[in-house]
């Protein structure tokens, strides 16, 4: 029985850490230098398992072996049975975090592959907004900031990668303490506009919970 621990971003990082390594092997890199991009494909795999079991390193340390792109291609396959998708929600669940927006729009649900998602995002460019769904700590919380397009590329503060950004600015609901009650703060980042694409570039989420933390104020 498979239990699944392989999320969208630690997928992400195998397949980046795999290709740097499969072109080091098609390249015909010096071995030395291939046996070093192996080593540091598989030090940058493990250390996002720092809780792996016996079974689970075994599943991802045969990473060293690959030598042709078949192998490659075989390897990331044999880990789509061990990926954790992200719990599909429905309509009602989205409507239920965003209770003060009247009209939301909501993405077709039905279209989503979960095992890709890390976050749920989407805009309503006609209302100048961006929505952002995430389970923080097994909670979901729901976000709202006010989308501003750039028409540009520009690095994406979630998944760092360059791609055709917008300002997203978001108010916080934490507040220092011994802030007056009307104390008022809005986090502004750039945002990839396409969440699809972001979902496909993430290896990290740090920069992700920082930002759901602030904006909602659960520590
Ligand atoms: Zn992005």
């Amino acid at each position: 029985m498979c239990q699944p621990f392989i999320r969208n971003h630690h997928y992400n990082l195998i397949k980046k850490q795999a290709k740097l390594l499969q072109q080091a092997c098609e390249n015909g890199s010096d071995p030395k230098v291939t046996e070093s991009v192996r080593d540091g494909a598989l030090l940058s795999v493990m250390e996002a398992f720092p809780e792996a079991s016996e079974l689970q390193r075994q599943t991802l340390e045969s990473l060293t072996t690959l030598r042709t792109e078949a192998q490659f291609r075989g390897y990331l396959s044999s880990l789509e049975p061990w990926m954790e998708r992200f719990e599909p929600v429905t309509e009602q669940q989205i409507k239920k975090l965003f209770p003060k927006v009247k009209k939301l729009k909501v993405p077709d649900l039905a279209a989503v592959d979960f095992r890709y998602v890390t976050y749920l995002g989407w805009s309503d460019v006609a209302a100048s907004k961006l929505y952002l769904v995430y389970r923080l700590d097994g909670k979901l919380v729901g976000i709202e900031g006010r989308f501003t397009p750039t028409h540009k590329k520009g690095a994406c503060f979630l998944c760092r990668r360059q791609e055709e950004v917008a300002l997203v600015t978001a108010v916080t609901k934490s507040k220092p303490a011994g802030a007056s009650p009307d104390y008022y703060k809005a986090i502004g980042n750039y945002l990839c506009v396409d969440s699809e694409v972001c979902n496909r570039n993430l290896t990290d989420i740090a920069a992700l919970e920082r930002f759901a933390r602030d904006v909602t104020g659960s520590r």
